[in-house]
């Protein structure tokens, strides 16, 4: 069987036989596709001296070098992305379509990230004081430490590396132990584009792993995408030992349909944002809040569209795919169940897949709850699956306040056509990325990416010019050149004339 190995310093590493394992499976078909190396604590210790030894020389590398690499990079990304889009499909079980446009969204960020000589561009004060100069720079970090999630294996790494790679830094990204081997591609194509070895390394594994990177003083920041729990706990323990951290977190993404809102258009788009990507996305929409006097015909028309919606192996042409594992089914099933015994309407129940795959998937349908209410579970938790809830307000003021209330604050969207309605909204709410008509508002590479409350831990966004703050510390630059007239004994504290 094939084995998933580490990327240190420009090659893959063999792990030793007698090493921890884990199985990485197609979630399509329920079949062992590879073994993956899980790193002790000594591989971790090489991979972060290996990445330490590449600083100073690639800190020191000029832009114009750098920009070159992260074109070649682009270039090749951009002329091979079916390659990575089938491997993303083979592990993750979302559709080739939906692989090639997280690739396109992290290639924004490549894109971007080649415009690091302007972003890096300093100020510069003549004669702040008679004859004294100031001007101030931006120096990389370090190493970069990225942790990410199973649900977009490409993507979410790309919202970091491009940024830290352009600044100077060198990187260890810590891939998802579900999904590993896109990041082990996308290695080979930095070492194809010209990158010097140590730059970037993989280091695959578990919370042994994490830890090491936590834990390590050689380590300067660490990017962390995944479930709140873990991305707190993961920026306790980083921040504890003085690393820079940006933890972003799970979410619940709400939709306030307003009765003036053209229903058809938000129904499109609650299907699409529900189960697209099995509902498996952090910016998915798993609660529509629906003004009580058009939830009925909203609901009709979200079951009707989703009944038509084809179930199956990615790379068969269906609309959705499987679940990333069969504990992760089992445990959106066993929601549907909570949220049954709750005494939600259950609209149409996806328990019973009848998916287009061969073998044995980690399939549901697609789900529909209706008249669900705040303290239920299916309301509450973050069930990343294609599970939809439908809660009823009286109008605009409950929508706003049953939204702020939420513990999550990643995404949201409203659906009017009343713009005075959509201004009062986009001030009042309190999320931290917002759509208007628009169900999944991933900003563009040049905005910055993050969410609000409990989906962020940390005060910086992920790229657009709040990336390449994270990736580096600003150095403030005052100087003098010899001048006899400024000479002279005074113990004051400086003072501009
Ligand atoms: P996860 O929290 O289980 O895993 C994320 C990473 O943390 C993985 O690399 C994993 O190996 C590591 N990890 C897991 N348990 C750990 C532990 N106990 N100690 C140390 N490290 C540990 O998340 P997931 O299931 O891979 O991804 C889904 C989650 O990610 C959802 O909650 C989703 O909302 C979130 N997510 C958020 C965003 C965002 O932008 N806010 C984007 C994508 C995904």
């Amino acid at each position: 069987m094939r084995t998933v190995s580490h990327w240190i310093n420009g090659t893959a590493v063999d792990p030793a036989a007698d090493g921890r394992f884990a199985e990485v499976t197609n979630p399509a078909t329920g079949k062992v596709t590879s073994r993956l190396a899980l790193a002790d604590a000594e591989t971790a210790v090489a991979a972060i001296a290996s990445a330490r030894a590449a600083f100073p020389a690639w800190r020191d590398t000029s832009l114009t070098r750098r920009v070159q690499i992260l074109f070649n990079f682009r270039e090749l990304l951009n002329a091979r992305k079916g390659e990575l889009a089938s491997i993303i499909t083979a592990e993750h079980g979302k559709l080739l379509d939906d692989a090639l446009g997280e690739i396109a969204r992290g290639q924004e960020v490549v894109e971007f990230a080649c415009g690091i000589p302007h972003l890096l561009k300093g100020g510069h004060t003549e004669n702040a004081s008679t004859k004294v100069d100031v001007h101030s720079i931006r120096q990389p970090l370090g190493v970069a430490a990225i942790i990410s999630p199973f649900n977009f294996p490409a993507m979410v790494p790309m919202w970091f590396f491009p940024m830290a790679i352009a600044s100077g830094n060198t990187v260890i990204l810590k891939p998802s132990e579900k999904d590993p081997t896109a990041a082990n591609w996308m290695a080979g194509l930095w070492k194809e584009a010209g990158l010097p070895d140590g730059v970037f390394t993989v280091l695959h594994g578990d919370k042994v792993a994490v830890d090491a990177l936590l834990d390590s003083p050689d380590v300067s920041s660490v990017s962390f995408v995944g479930s709140t729990p873990i991305a707190q706990y993961v920026y306790e323990r980083a921040s504890a030992t003085g690393k820079r951290v940006q933890a972003l977190g799970g979410a619940k993404n709400h939709m306030l349909v307003l009765p003036d809102a053209d229903l058809d258009l938000a129904a499109d788009a609650a299907v699409n944002a529900g189960y697209g990507a099995a509902g498996e996305r952090c910016m998915a929409i798993s609660a529509i809040v629906a003004v009580e006097s058009v939830a009925d015909e909203l609901v009709a028309k979200i079951a009707e569209r989703t009944r038509g919606l084809r179930i199956g192996d990615g790379t068969r042409g269906t609309d959705m795919g499987p679940l990333i594992t069969a504990a992760h089914r089992d445990k959106v099933a066993g929601y549907i169940d909570a949220g049954e015994a709750d005494g939600a309407t259950l609209v149409l129940d996806g328990r019973s897949p009848t998916p287009d795959a061969e073998g044995d998937g980690f399939f549901l349908n697609p789900t529909l709850f209706d008249h669900v209410d705040t303290d239920m579970s299916i309301y509450t938790d973050e069930i990343f699956g294609p599970v939809l809830s439908v809660l009823r307000v009286p109008g605009y003021d409950e929508g706003v306040e049953l939204i702020n209330n939420s513990p999550f604050g990643n995404g949201t969207a409203i659906f009017t056509n009343d713009g005075g309605a959509a201004r009062r909204f986009e001030n009042e709410i309190q999320v931290g990325m917002v759509g208007i008509n628009v169900p999944i508002p991933v900003p563009m590479a040049y905005y910055s990416f993050g969410g609000w409350k409990n989906s962020l831990f940390g005060d910086t966004h992920a790229y657009g010019s709040e990336g390449v703050h994270f990736f580096t510390r600003g150095k403030v630059v005052t100087t003098r050149w010899l001048d006899p007239s400024h000479g002279g004994i005074n113990l004051g504290f400086p003072q501009n004339s």
